[in-house]
């Protein structure tokens, strides 16, 4: 039988639904419509610029997988993308992108070729060289989709952009070195440590700029000094102009990976190098580190980003409507930007969301169906959290039985226990006061009330009883 695009499609359809989540798989797989075939070349049309990067980035393997599978290992993908403003009857249009999965991965494995076959500059071997290719400059690593111009600013972020324009206008020259970026997943860290690398970059393309995870910058030394090649690790390091390090709170507890951080941190900070690191946590929060290097992180400055309110939710969504060329009615803006209050990823997911149905609906984009779609999104993602719920994920941090903490004991530690479960029960659930001091102990509602604003005061006062805090809001709020 003569293969077409549909018949191809389907069969990796089949593959793919094997290999995701059915709710993955109807979001991110349903949408899609296969559109033609010529030879190896499968093009599928996605309904948004960001359906086609979010695919890019989290199903390029498993879409590579399932086209390889079914067509050969010469086998092409390629999108074509319709903007989604279908709601007022135009013509899509329609533009086609190759699949671009050549560009990240590359660099994976290259530290375990032997040092010989990698490039060299002067001598240093550079870990981020392709295998089998002498490259001359060291590549920055750099992600030029996330530049200042598609920052949108807003009090949560304020800060930290405005250091952020300052060092790159004059690196390794402001008071900002390190600059330390801090604040929760999704809140635009990433995003803005890139953006001042891809600035510096523009305004001084002569100087080394350097992006790297603390993930791969650890990979990267574990493998060295299993190679014994641990000097031409740090001499490399040591000859970057900007070096970015995102989520720094990976080398917590690392302490080999941390010496040689350091050893490499002063030795940039001496010379007048610039450093930008990010972290989940402010400096004084972290732990696992060595005083000395957390010293070093609060030579600078260390900038919050936190989690944007309404105002920038809306400038976001506007924001990236208008680079998408999708035409959204007000009242469906709003309506993401009122219920979708997590963080900057998650907007963007049930936005991508929205116009993967709506594209693909004959309802069009319309605050129905918005409401029909953030509902399942908030559903899937915001499970509604009970009381007993609460007490159990208190318990088992402190690995101590319900029925301890619902006694009337007044040892301290259950007594905390006792009131941060209430605490949160009052955070998480619509439940009254009275309602939970019932079930947390048969207590009364003046009880719940005196627990909150305790753990309200110790979180700010105690150190280790603010971890305790951080650590069960975490908890609880990945169910969440
Ligand atoms: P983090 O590193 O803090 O977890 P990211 O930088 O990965 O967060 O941001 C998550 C997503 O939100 C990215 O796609 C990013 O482009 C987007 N984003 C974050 N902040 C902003 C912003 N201020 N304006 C526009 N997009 C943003
Ligand atoms: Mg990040």
């Amino acid at each position: 039988m003569e293969k077409t695009a549909k018949s191809v499609w389907d069969s990796c359809l089949k593959f793919v639904r094997d290999n995701v989540e059915e709710q993955v798989y109807n979001t991110w797989f349903r949408p899609i419509l296969p559109v033609k075939l010529s030879e190896a070349e499968l093009t599928i049309q996605v309904p948004s610029k960001f359906f086609y990067e979010w695919l890019e980035e989290h199903y390029v393997k498993l879409l590579k997988s399932a086209i390889l599978r079914d067509l050969g290992k010469d086998a092409k993908l390629r999108y074509s993308i319709v903007m989604a403003n279908n709601y007022d009857n135009q013509k899509p249009a329609t533009i086609n992108v190759p699949s671009s999965n050549r560009t990240r991965p590359i660099q994976q494995q290259s530290f375990n070729m032997p040092a010989k076959q990698m490039g060299e500059i002067n001598g240093i071997v550079n870990p981020f060289a392709l295998p089998g290719l002498r490259r001359v400059k060291v590549d920055s690593q750099l992600n030029p989709n996330y530049s200042f111009d598609n920052f949108v600013v807003g009090e949560s972020n304020r800060l930290a952009k405005s250091a952020g324009n300052a060092v790159s206008k004059n690196p390794g020259g402001t008071a900002f070195n390190p600059l330390f970026m801090y604040g929760g997943v999704g809140n635009g860290k990433t995003h803005l440590a890139h953006a001042i690398g891809v600035e510096i970059k523009e305004l001084y393309p002569e100087k080394t700029v350097l992006f790297v995870s603390a993930e791969k910058f650890t990979q990267q030394f574990t493998e060295a000094a299993y190679k014994n090649n641990r000097n031409d690790f740090t001499n490399f390091y040591q000859m970057i102009d900007v070096l970015i390090i995102d989520d720094v709170q990976f080398f917590s507890s690392k302490e080999k990976t941390q010496n040689a951080f350091f050893q490499i941190f002063n030795h940039l900070h001496q010379k007048g190098k610039q450093l930008i690191l990010t972290s989940d946590k402010a400096p004084v929060d972290m732990q696992g580190f060595e005083n000395r290097l957390l010293s070093r992180f609060k030579w600078g400055l260390s900038a919050e980003i936190s989690v944007p309110d309404y105002e920038t939710r809306l400038e976001i969504i506007k924001s990236k409507n208008d680079l998408d060329g999708t035409v959204m009615p007000d009242d469906v803006v709003e309506f993401l930007a009122r219920n979708i209050t997590t963080n900057i990823r998650e907007l963007e997911g049930a936005l991508i969301s929205l116009l993967a149905h709506a594209s693909f609906s004959r309802e069009g984009l319309n605050l129905d169906l918005a409401k029909k779609v953030i509902k399942k999104f908030v559903k899937n993602s915001t499970k509604e959290i009970s009381i007993d719920y609460i007490q159990k994920v208190v318990c088992n941090y402190f690995s101590m039985d319900i029925d301890i903490l619902q006694s009337k004991s007044r040892k301290r530690n259950v007594v905390q226990a006792r009131q941060l479960a209430m605490f949160f029960a009052k955070r998480f659930t619509k439940a009254s006061l009275a309602t939970i001091g019932t079930q947390i102990g048969k207590r009364d509602h003046a009880t719940v009330l005196h627990a909150c604003k305790t753990v309200g005061n110790l979180s700010e006062t105690d150190r280790q009883f603010k971890i305790y805090v951080e650590e069960l809001d975490k908890k609880l709020s990945s169910m969440h």
